[in-house]
């Protein structure tokens, strides 16, 4: 805008200046063609009048009163020898540029016949001068015209003349006086001259006052584009500043620009809030979350991702491929027909995790048309969960089967063998006894383990003495120690312990450990049973030195229905389930049962206790 119009201003400013000098000039030419017409026209009639006078008084003996009449004149004119005549016209022209040259010193006078032939001059030799007939003013008064001015170059003289012809009164001669325009020459270099100096001045006062003008616009720009570029570079608290000075247009445009901008960094800060408790949201959530693009790139992970799937590389940063975080394919197909759907899908997946593979139900949502948010949901422990409770199933299922056969398959003997002896009948009456003995005991205890896994605190909590329990039940299993010459050895410390627990539940986890030391055992040997408090845990050791087992078995005997020995355990009555009923009481407890053992030499089980 500013440079347009400086453009045009200047360019205006020189066509002004040019028109006014042009029309100054033309009005002074034609002023000075007119004035110089005046002139010529008196040089040309001032000639006649000397002719006349000095034709008079160049012929001989003639009375001038007597010669009155113009024709007389012209008769005695011809009758003339033309050389005198010249000389006649020479001597005219002589006087009249004495009296004329005053005014004109470049004056010039030409006498030519009818036909423009050229009788005298007063510069150039007649001999010198061609015909005239073709000037334009000699052909106009030969045409008919009284006289004619005319402005044009000289080539005789090379210069700028004004021609003014006249018809003289003298019958058939034509009187051309001519002057030089020399002078409008220098008119012409003196307009030039002021014009340019005028237009100069008028330039640099024009470009002054606009640069005045546009200095608070110029200022006003520079304020702008700073504050654009501080805001550009992040800094929000950027404002224009407010000039009092300023036009009222540019004041309103820095209050709104300020507002505008105030405006935006309040809406920064708070989608900056936002952001932060989104992301506060997203990274404390405990399961793995990501957001995908159109281009199947990962682009923003939650911390717990970046954990589970073992990936440090911030996506928002830089993307990358989800495959790269899942390792499946098949991940990125589900995305694809999220994007082609646009519905929410769930699908369960084993995907790599650190070290391990993992369950997930995987949850794809669409955001909009470019990204979805998909949401692992670790299924791990729902699926072992479901993978032990199919197994427990199985394993019961197993467990009850066998007496179950065994009984059938006895009663099934007794009803169609007629031939029976007694003393076998009740020898199988004896078996179909024991299997269902080991029925009942197995339904129990499993009855048992299911009551202790339902709980997340024991009931019935009673204060006792552990040593006092701990005699009771040694008391208990001493015919079955006795039968297998076992020496049962309770510790000498302490002598008394008190606890505070459900009585029943810490006595059956004292059974089941003194029970399996004895049962676990060659005939002859030994059992001890220690106890001590540390704080609010009570820790009770079971040592024997019997069978023992190897570290394999060692980390599994707490499992349900794992056996070390399944014929042996089978044989002494054992459900598989007594040490798994111990280390869920210890859970119970806030505890935890460990067991340390080497086969052939013996065990040492640990119970912790916080009771
Ligand atoms: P069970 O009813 O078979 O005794 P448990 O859960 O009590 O079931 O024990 C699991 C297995 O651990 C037993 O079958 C046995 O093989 C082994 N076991 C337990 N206690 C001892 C021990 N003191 N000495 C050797 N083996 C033991």
């Amino acid at each position: 805008m500013k440079k347009r119009l400086r453009i045009f201003g200047n360019i205006l400013i020189i066509l002004i200046i040019f028109i006014v000098s042009t029309l100054n000039y033309r009005e002074l030419r034609s002023k000075h063609i007119q004035s110089f017409e005046n002139y010529l026209g008196n040089v040309t009639s001032y000639f006649d009048q000397a002719l006349s006078r000095i034709l008079l008084n160049s012929i001989d003996g003639t009375d001038e009163t007597k010669l009155i009449s113009q024709a007389e004149i012209i008769e005695q004119i011809n009758s003339e020898e033309s050389g005198d005549f010249q000389k006649l016209l020479e001597q005219t022209i002589d006087e009249t540029m004495e009296v004329f040259n005053v005014l004109a010193s470049d004056l010039r006078i030409t006498v030519m016949d009818e036909t423009g032939k050229v009788l005298a001059d007063s510069i150039f030799p007649v001999k010198e001068l061609n015909n005239h007939r073709a000037r334009p003013e000699v052909w106009k008064v030969i045409s008919g015209a009284k006289n004619y001015s005319n402005v044009r170059y000289s080539d005789t003289e090379s210069a700028e003349r004004l021609y003014f012809s006249a018809r003289s009164d003298h019958n058939n001669m034509i009187v051309r006086a001519a002057v030089l325009m020399d002078t409008l020459i220098d008119a012409k270099v003196t307009i030039t001259l002021y014009a340019l100096i005028i237009g100069g001045v008028s330039l640099v006062i024009f470009n002054l006052i606009l640069s005045l003008i546009f200095k608070k616009q110029d200022q006003h720009q520079i304020d702008l584009v700073q504050a654009l570029t501080k805001i550009d570079a992040g800094d929000l608290t950027a404002r224009m500043e407010e000039d009092r000075h300023a036009s009222v247009d540019n004041r309103k445009f820095v209050e709104n620009f300020n507002l505008t901008i105030s405006n935006f960094e309040q809406t920064f800060k708070e989608m900056q809030e936002g952001r932060i408790w989104l992301n506060a949201i997203v990274n404390s959530l405990m399961e793995p979350l990501v957001v995908v693009n159109q281009e199947l790139q990962v682009v923003f992970a939650n911390k717990y991702a970046k954990t589970l799937f073992n990936r440090n590389i911030d996506p928002e940063e830089t993307p990358y491929p989800f495959v790269l975080l899942t390792h499946d394919a098949k991940l990125d197909e589900l995305c694809q027909r999220v994007f082609d759907s646009g519905k929410t899908t769930r699908e369960e997946f084993r995907l790599q995790v650190t070290g391990s593979y993992n369950a997930f139900q995987v949850m794809v949502s669409p955001v909009d048309v470019n990204y979805v948010v998909v949401l692992f949901n670790d299924m791990s422990y729902e699926y072992e969960a479901r993978q032990l409770r199919s197994s427990f199933v199985a394993n019961v299922t197993h467990e009850l089967k066998t007496p179950l056969t065994s009984i059938r398959g006895f009663v099934e003997t007794l009803r169609n063998r007629n031939n029976t002896t007694p003393e076998q009948a009740n020898n199988f009456l004896d078996i179909i006894d024991v299997e269902a003995v080991r029925l009942e005991r197995l339904i129990n205890d499993i009855l048992r383990l299911s009551d202790i896994e339902r709980l997340s605190n024991d009931s019935e909590l009673e204060d006792f003495d552990l040593v006092e329990l701990v005699d009771e039940c040694l008391v208990q299993l001493d015919d079955q120690a006795s039968e297998k010459q076992i020496n049962l050895i309770p510790s000498d410390e302490p002598t008394f312990l008190p606890v505070k627990a459900n009585r029943d539940r810490i006595k059956q986890v004292l059974l089941n450990l003194l029970d399996n030391a004895i049962k676990y055992h060659r005939i002859h040997g030994n059992v001890w049973i220690d106890m001590e408090r540390q704080g609010k845990f009570v820790t009770i050791k079971v040592k024997d030195d019997g069978y023992g087992f190897d570290e394999q078995s060692a980390r599994r005997v707490f499992e349900r229905f794992y056996r070390v020995d399944k014929s042996r355990s089978r044989m002494l009555g054992g459900t598989g389930l007594g040490l798994s009923i111990v280390k869920h009481i210890a859970l119970l407890y806030d505890g935890e049962a460990s067991v340390k053992s080497t086969p052939n030499v013996g065990s040492t089980f640990k119970v912790i206790l916080k009771i």
